[in-house]
């Protein structure tokens, strides 16, 4: 990945980060968050696929193995963990009522992409997953949105966390999905937001209130997770900060 240091102009103003579930945003711009927020940027999470929270649907195994019965029980836990996450950074949450998979979405692709379309219509710059988008939520979510188009100012990728993280070893691969191939006529080039160590320890701290997913993620509090979880952190930073790519 190519590395550029300073303060990116495209930060400011209203900035949506799209996030397929109660995480990803944070997870993998937690620091740049903390650090536009700081310099006045009005951020919001987005959740997409924030779970149906008066479904009664049995958990699937991810949310079983974290302790939870029902997408709804899911629904109510994992949003209180975004809602502690996003105000460590000064981000507003914003959540839609889609199922996650493996749950029923309760949503057309149309109007998913609607909806998405009107809550970012107007801000100055919209970040999407865009590596190494292997969890089909990722990828359907970027995939739809791109090729629909959204009404907004800039659209960039961000490079997503602890998966970007996981692939470390590898150069970063061809455009995974298609829609990526077809707005990315020549290579993506991948640039780094650099932070303050400061707002790397708020990021810590807002990945930290996602205390259900971090154990399952491999980044719990005691064990290999706790070094897990600090040497990801230390990579980013060592790399240059949080990984973002720009289409427009
Ligand atoms: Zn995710």
């Amino acid at each position: 990945m190519k590395t550029s240091n300073g303060s990116d102009p495209r930060f400011a103003g209203r900035v949506v980060i799209v996030s397929p579930h109660l995480d990803d945003a944070v997870m993998s711009l937690g620091a740049t968050i903390a650090k536009a927020v700081q310099s006045g940027t009005r951020i919001e999470v987005l959740t997409v696929f924030a779970y149906k929270p008066a479904s009664s649907e049995p958990a699937g195994p991810w949310d079983t193995s974290c302790g939870y019965q029902t997408e709804g029980q899911a629904a109510d836990s994992r949003r209180a963990e975004d809602r502690q996450a996003c105000l460590a950074l000064g981000a507003e949450p914003h959540w839609m009522s889609f199922g996650a998979e493996p749950y029923q979405r309760g949503a057309s692709n149309d109007e998913i992409w609607s909806a998405v379309d009107s809550a970012t219509r107007g801000a100055d710059l919209v970040l999407l997953p865009g590596y190494p988008l292997e969890h089909p939520d990722h990828a359907e979510l970027t995939q739809l949105l791109l090729t629909r188009g959204l009404s907004c100012g800039a659209i960039g990728l961000y490079a997503e966390q602890p998966y970007s993280f996981d692939h470390r070893s590898k150069p970063p691969g061809p455009a995974p999905v298609r829609a990526l191939q077809a707005v990315a006529d020549k290579p993506l080039v991948w640039t780094r937001v650099n932070a303050s160590r400061a707002h790397r320890r708020t990021k810590l701290e807002a990945v930290r209130a996602y205390r259900s997913q971090l154990r399952h993620l491999g980044l719990g509090e005691s064990g290999i997770g706790f070094f897990r979880l600090r040497y990801l952190l230390w990579h980013e930073a060592a790399r240059g900060g949080e990984a973002v790519a720009w289409l427009s």
